[in-house]
Parts: C-alpha cells; structure tokens; sequence
C-alpha cells in the first residue's frame, strides 16, 4: 500500500505495481456490479465442539465467481470493497443472507447451530451497525443466539470506540469472536476488558502446533489465558488427527478446518451433518 502511494516516483513506474493497479482496478470495476448480478455466494465451514463431537455452528465464507475474472478469493477483493466503501453493501448482503440461511436450517429442523459473519473494520465503525444487525435479525426472523459476528484485533485497538460497539451488539443477544488471535496487535492485558465470547486461534500457529513446541506453547497459552477469563476458545485451520488431539488434550473448545471439512455450499449442509452424525466424517471417531 504505502508503495501505491507513492513517495518514490520510480516504483510508481514498476511494470509490477502496474500491473497490482490494474488488477485493484478492475476488480473495483467488476465488483460494482457483482452484488446486483447474483455474482457473490456464501460457504460455510462447520465447527465442531472438541469434548463432544458435535458440530455446533458454520462460518460463512464470502465466494466471488466473476464471469470477468473467476473465482476471486476474498482476501483480495475484501480490501478492494473496503477502499472503495463497497463493503458496506456487500456486508449488508452477507449478514442477511447468513442470517437468512440459518432461519431457513432451522425451519428444516437443523437448530440451535449459529451462524459466523466476518465483519470488516469499516463494518464495525459503522454508527448503524447495530441497528443495521438488529433489522436484519428481525427481518430474517432469526433468534440473536443464531448470529455470531467475527471481529479481529487491529478493530478493538481504538478502545473507545470499540467498547460502546460491541456493548450494543452483545446487548442483542449475539455473540462475538476476536478472529485471527495472535496475528494481529494483541494487548493480553486488554483482553480482560474487552467484551467479546469467543476468540479464534490463528491458523498459523494451530498449523505447527505437533511440530513446533514453540507454537504449541503459544496456543497453550491462548488457551488458558481463555479459560482464566471464561471464554470460549476455537482453534483454526485444523488439518489433521494429531492437531485434533493434541488441542483436545490442551483443553481447547472448538475446532474448524479442513479435517472437518473445507467450505461448503448451504445445500451441501444437511447431508454434511447427516454423514457427520453418522460417524462416516474421514478421521472424526
Ligand atoms: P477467516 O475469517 O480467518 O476465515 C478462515 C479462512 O481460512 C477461510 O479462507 C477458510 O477457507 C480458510 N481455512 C479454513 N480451514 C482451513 C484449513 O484447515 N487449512 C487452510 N489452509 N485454510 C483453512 P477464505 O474463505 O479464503 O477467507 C479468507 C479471509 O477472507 C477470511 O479469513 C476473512 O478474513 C475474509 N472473509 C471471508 N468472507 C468474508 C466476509 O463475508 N466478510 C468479510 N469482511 N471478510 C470475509
Ligand atoms: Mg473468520
Ligand atoms: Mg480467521
Ligand atoms: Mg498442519
């Protein structure tokens, strides 16, 4: 970013920040119309309650398959709808389509699951957030128990106002997670005051954990920091067996990734949970 603005003229002229400008410009371009073309669609990846087996909630993933450019991963056009304010649409779309499709799981008998939103730090600036979520919990018919909302560290670093925001959240009876734990400027001693339920370990540190005691002794730590101040603690990106059992014997609560599965479409949901309950999940006894 700072090369894009500049300050040394010379990179300005580099064939390869040409070419990320033009890329950032056209996703921009494309992305404007995206939402209105049915261009944008939610996966959802389940979490699993390590002590007993059971899926307890989907994160929803955001999908751009552009009919320009493919499948876009939202770790580029995310940032793209920040800069450009697009995010408050695209945002507003994927809270009510989460909350949607939870409501509709649990017309269908799939209850008592919650459903995780990924909210952007402008998202969370918003002066209408709160109200914006209450709207949609109403509109959709959704119990606030249904809606997690993912926030990450560098959102909480202005306390002030990120104390007042996620009191009027929590006070609609959602929950809310610090996504990304570890990655991101994370004062210990401000954890205690901030009033979230849950917290994400990054998946960078989960992925080491049986082959750095390094990592395994931060994610240990994590997570008994997380039990002295009562909070939930899930681990991500959990690719393998011993990573299940390691974090089981470590006492952490949760577990997502792709040893339970990768993201998959809303329909693709029930069958998920009938084989999972079945016991016919790969690796999962
Ligand atoms: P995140 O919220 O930390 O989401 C987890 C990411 O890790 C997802 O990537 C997921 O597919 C991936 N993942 C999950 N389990 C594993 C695993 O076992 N191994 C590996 N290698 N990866 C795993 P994805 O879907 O590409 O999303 C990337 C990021 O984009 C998300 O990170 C989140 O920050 C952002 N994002 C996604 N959807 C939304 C959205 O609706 N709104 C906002 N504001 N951001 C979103
Ligand atoms: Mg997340
Ligand atoms: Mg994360
Ligand atoms: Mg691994």
């Amino acid at each position: 970013q700072a090369e894009l603005q500049g300050g040394d003229n010379c990179q300005f002229y580099d064939p390869r920040y040409q070419r990320l400008i033009q890329r950032r410009m056209e996703i921009e371009f494309h992305l404007r119309k995206a939402l209105e073309n049915n261009e944008l669609l939610l996966q959802y990846q389940p979490e699993m309650c390590i002590t007993d087996h059971r899926i307890v909630g989907f994160e929803s993933l955001v999908r751009w398959n552009s009919p320009k450019l493919g499948l876009v991963s939202p770790a580029e056009f995310i940032p793209v709808a920040e800069e450009t304010g697009l995010i408050y649409q695209l945002g507003e779309w994927v809270l009510r389509e989460a909350c949607r499709q939870n409501r509709k799981w649990q017309d269908a008998g799939i209850s008592g699951l919650f459903v995780a939103v990924n909210l952007s730090s402008r998202q969370f600036y918003d002066q209408k957030l709160a109200d914006k979520v209450g709207a949609i919990l109403q509109e959709t018919g959704l119990s606030p128990k249904g809606l997690e909302l993912e926030i990450t560290e560098s959102m909480t670093m202005n306390r002030q106002s990120a104390t007042p925001t996620l009191q009027t959240l929590r006070q609609l009876g959602l929950s809310v997670a610090l996504d990304d734990f570890g990655t991101g400027y994370s004062s210990l001693a401000y954890l205690k005051e901030l009033q979230i339920d849950k917290l994400k370990i990054d998946r960078s540190f989960v992925s080491e954990i049986t082959k750095s005691t390094i990592d395994a002794s931060i994610v240990n730590t994590i997570i008994t920091l997380c039990k002295d101040l009562k909070l939930c603690v899930t681990a991500e990106g959990v690719e393998s067996e011993e990573e299940l059992l390691l974090l089981s014997q470590l006492g952490c609560n949760i577990a997502q990734g792709f040893l339970l599965s990768k993201p998959i479409d809303a329909d693709q949901v029930p069958g998920f949970l009938k084989r999972f309950s079945d016991g016919s999940v790969a690796s999962i006894s």
